[in-house]
């Protein structure tokens, strides 16, 4: 899948649980359960100011054309400073703005292909600034063109950016592609920690999702069998463990808090990539949020941002566990947190909870209990409850819960 790999470097199972995010890349190991998993990014890079590191990061990239994409927005909050560092260490540089100023870049055949359009034969480097969009952007044109990609990160808003999954609009539907990831990943503190608000809150309520669905995948490994791997789950909570233990400073856009969630984040695709599949990030909360967002989208409205549909989504799920708890094993149990525990960790952020602030109605919230299973084919605490007649009760339970009066 990679063209630019060159080599990976070997370590053992144990050092990648007590690594730093900027050491993971190419890494590849030998693990206990079985399988030989690899990274196949080439450079993470996060911390304060390292945007400044660019010429770098890209330094074997020195003699090629960069093309450098971003829109009005990702323009002010970093592409400008991207294109000044790049221009100084002498990189022949184009530059596209993906969007008309007056509304959110939507990643349909539009802009899509403007973004082709503009692309410069001799090109050697894609370079986007941005978060969601631009990276699926730019993912995506990389894979087919099998021109590497770079992405400087905005907002620690998802958990995209290690991942190689490209969801673009076409003909009016959400379609997911399957793209390829980046060469490398830039995550600069001093940009991020000026992100909108909403988009910090959305980054952690996707990482809060993460408790849930990780009881999902051991729920699924006890029950049906399926592929489980302890390292990587070990992976993933360390890095939850140290974004809720910063929580209270994500509302004071705490340099320490917005560094922990853009790891957290940038891990968890990390973990995906270790995986081969999506597992390790993604259980019954994103299949409601999923639900919830295909509706929306389907009623012509504008859909609330993904991991605030997710951290709303999580005690929801969490209640579900609770509802079930009788029916599955210790190892489960102490995986899947109560829904009270997931509520107050949102709280203490500061972070939404209330399904009506992303605009669910009553019916669409209970829909989603129902039916959420539906989205994908991957077994979670919602076929359980499916699968035992009590999924039309806790459902009902938990509507009356959200939506009394
Ligand atoms: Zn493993
Ligand atoms: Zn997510």
């Amino acid at each position: 899948m990679r063209y630019w790999q060159e080599y990976l470097r070997d370590i053992n199972m144990d050092e990648i649980l007590n690594m730093q995010i900027n050491d993971m890349a190419k890494v590849e190991f030998e693990c206990s359960c079985g399988r030989k998993h690899f990274l196949d990014i080439d450079k993470i890079v996060m911390g304060q100011g390292v945007i400044s590191r660019l010429p770098e990061i890209l330094s074997d990239y020195v003699k090629e054309k960069i093309y450098i994409l971003y829109d009005q927005n990702t323009y002010r909050a970093a592409g400008r400073k991207v294109k000044e560092v790049l221009e100084d260490a002498d990189f022949q540089v184009k530059c596209t703005v993906l969007d008309s100023g007056d509304q959110i870049l939507i990643p349909d055949e539009k802009a899509v292909g403007k973004m082709f359009m503009e692309l410069e034969a001799g090109t050697g480097m894609i370079v986007a600034v941005g978060s969601g969009t631009l990276n699926d952007m730019a993912k995506y044109m990389s894979s087919r063109t099998k021109i590497p990609y770079t992405i400087v990160c905005t907002a620690p808003s998802m958990d995209g950016y290690a991942s190689s999954g490209a969801p673009l609009m076409n003909g009016g539907r959400k379609i997911s592609y399957t793209a390829t990831l980046a060469y490398a990943i830039v995550g600069d503190t001093d940009v991020m920690k000026e992100a909108p608000m909403r988009m910090i809150l959305a980054g952690y309520g996707d990482i809060i999702g993460k408790l849930t669905c990780l009881a999902d995948w051991r729920l699924s490994h006890e029950l049906t069998g399926e592929y489980y791997c302890e390292t990587i789950v070990k992976l993933v909570q360390k890095a939850i463990q140290k974004v809720v233990d910063h929580r209270k400073g994500l509302e004071q856009r705490q340099e320490e808090a917005v560094r922990y969630l853009i790891e957290a984040l940038t891990l968890t695709g990390v973990a995906m990539g270790l995986a081969g599949n999506s597992r390790p990030a993604s259980g019954a909360e994103h299949m409601l949020s999923h639900y919830w967002e295909m509706k929306v989208i389907a009623r012509g409205e504008n859909p609330e941002l993904h991991g605030i549909k997710v951290g709303i989504a999580t005690p929801v799920i969490a209640e579900v566990f609770d509802e079930m708890q009788d029916l599955f094993p210790e190892s489960v149990k102490e995986m899947a947190p109560s829904a009270d525990q997931i509520k107050t960790l949102m709280k203490e952020a500061g972070a939404p909870i209330k399904p009506q602030e992303a605009g669910l109605d009553k019916d669409l919230f209970y829909r989603g209990i129902l039916e959420g299973n539906t989205v994908r084919d991957r077994f979670s605490i919602l076929d359980l409850a499916v699968k035992e007649n009590r999924i039309e009760r806790i459902a009902r339970k938990i509507t009356d819960e959200y939506y009394q009066e």
